[in-house]
């Protein structure tokens, strides 16, 4: 597979190293907060540290790049060509760091969404699946057609 990723999406992906706050999860916030929903973030008393956090809904949100947690499926998460078990070592051991973090959750009664970096651009479709996931009212509802094109699998949510 040829490296697909532009330079201003590998800065996008490496400023996401370590960092809080980055635009998809902002994005994600915006779209939460525009929908009237009641979030806390970054509950560091929840296993993973869950971006958002919906307490009346017993649901927490993570926003995962596609690189570093390995999107399934996705171009985005691809493997780099050279130290491959370097690479494959430490998405490995991320993803079962992630699946542990999940299953935690879930022991403590919390539902957990994965809304993926790549999923972001389309606004609608994250707006679906917050409201699905709240139970709420979708307040626009425009687009419906690709929403409901792209939901299948990606609707999923974990531990349901
Ligand atoms: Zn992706």
């Amino acid at each position: 597979m040829t490296d697909i990723v532009d330079t201003k999406r590998r800065s996008t992906i490496m400023a996401r190293i370590g960092g809080r706050n980055t635009t998809p999860e902002l994005a994600v916030r915006r779209i939460a907060h525009r929908m009237g929903l009641r979030f806390r973030i970054h509950r560091k008393d929840l296993p993973g540290c869950p971006y958002l956090v919906f307490p009346k809904h017993h649901l927490v949100i993570f926003v995962h790049g596609c690189f570093w947690h390995r999107h399934q499926g996705c171009k985005y998460a691809y493997t780099p060509k050279s130290r491959i078990e370097f690479w494959t070592e430490k998405f490995e051991s991320g993803v079962a760091r992630d699946a542990h973090q999940q299953a935690a959750l879930q022991a403590l009664g919390w539902r957990v969404l994965v809304i993926w970096e790549c999923e972001i651009k389309d606004e609608a479709a994250v707006r679906s699946r917050l409201a699905a996931a709240t139970h709420c009212e979708e307040p626009s509802p425009q687009r419906k057609e690709t929403v409901s094109a792209r939901m299948g699998s990606a609707m999923a949510i974990v531990g349901q």
